[in-house]
């Protein structure tokens, strides 16, 4: 059912008779306002029956009683279409008050309209033709959802594969080998940097602005008449309206592009000082070269890597571990042996450290 917003009919606009064929004598090209039953053998006109016509058969409605009143009621007691503005059918009376809306046609180019009345033998093949395409791309959907099952399944096993080597775990002994920390100062260094952006994008402390003159263009997209269409207004008549197509266009206004040179903050190096098992940790000497103007460096970030590098018996392995803090990484002395867990996936779980012996 066609509700009415879908399908406005406009009391002022200018109406065509739509076409319809007698199925029960054979006459064509009647006029869907005008005869409302057959004028060769008195059949009622159905609205399914209805159909733009060509340019040639163009019929412009000129009764003066004839008035848009909306999408014709068809009686559900004997299936005659009626006004829109009717309270009970014209043809055996019956209450209108639950008549559905007759059936309309879907706006059509009105350079593509044919002017001849839908072939319903082949409207059936054509749509049987479209279900048996349909369902056999549904066919090809379901080989490309066993792909991707099977792609989901092999990602659940290789997960799986993944989480059952890192719990499965071996105890092992490992000694302390070597110990040593890092103390690590960020540097960073005002310095003069190019760019280029349009006027009113560039940074309000730039310098050194050389502009051109260019055009900033950007697309569009526009609509545009491009044609006229059909559109029926379910009482056997029809109205055009403008077509509309959209396309893009390339819109252009002058502005200026600028190229400038601006101080900005950026990494320069890292300092680091680093010792071993004995030294006392200290952050490294920073001294900025300069501190004020083009050239001028300060400090941007502080960084401290602790480590403790343990052999296992057979000496082929070795796992660094970083304690959290110098307190925890002191306790550690180079040839203390310690017993841990180590996964499948040669991870320690640090959490299972124990200190086997002293030397
Ligand atoms: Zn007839
Ligand atoms: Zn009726």
């Amino acid at each position: 059912m066609q509700s009415p917003n879908t399908n406005p009919g406009n009391p002022g606009e200018k109406a065509y008779q739509m076409l319809w064929d007698c199925r029960f004598c054979g006459t064509t090209k009647l006029l869907g306002v005008d005869h409302r039953h057959c004028p060769n053998c008195g059949a009622p006109q159905d609205p399914e029956w209805r159909y733009f016509p060509s340019d040639a058969d163009l019929k412009e409605v000129t009764d003066p009683k004839y008035k848009y009143t909306g999408v014709d009621k068809i009686c559900p007691f004997c299936q005659q279409p009626n006004s829109a503005a009717a309270n009970f059918c014209k043809e055996c009376g019956g209450d209108l008050s639950s008549a559905k809306q007759a059936a309309v046609r879907g706006p059509m180019d009105s350079a593509q309209v044919a002017g001849i009345r839908d072939d319903v033998v082949k409207m059936k093949f054509d749509a049987e033709q479209a279900a048996i395409k349909a369902k056999s791309q549904r066919k090809g959907l379901s080989r490309l959802q066993i792909a991707l099952i099977a792609i989901v399944g092999l990602c659940l096993l290789l997960v799986g594969g993944y989480v059952v080597l890192s719990r499965s775990t071996y105890g092992t002994s490992i000694a302390v080998s070597d110990m040593n920390w890092q103390r690590i100062i960020s540097v960073e260094q005002l310095s003069a940097q190019s760019g280029s952006d349009w006027r009113g994008s560039v940074p309000g402390d730039a310098y050194n602005r050389v502009c051109v003159a260019r055009d900033r263009c950007h697309t569009e997209s526009e609509r545009y008449v491009c044609g006229s269409e059909n559109v029926d207004r379910g009482d056997g008549s029809f109205t055009r309206r403008d077509k509309y197509c959209t396309r893009n266009k390339q819109v252009c206004v002058p502005d200026s592009w600028c190229s400038y040179t601006v101080d900005r903050w950026g990494f320069a190096r890292n300092i680091t000082a680093s010792g071993g098992p004995n030294d006392t940790p200290v952050w490294p000497n920073f001294t900025p070269m300069r501190t004020s103007g083009l050239g001028a460096e300060r400090e941007s970030g502080r960084k401290e890597v602790l480590n403790v590098v343990f052999k296992d018996e057979s000496q082929s392995k070795t796992f660094t571990y970083n304690p959290p803090n110098y307190t925890t990484w002191i306790t550690f002395k180079p040839g203390q042996r310690y017993s841990v867990e180590v996964n499948r996936l040669e991870q320690v779980q640090w959490n299972t450290l124990k200190l086997l012996s002293a030397q």
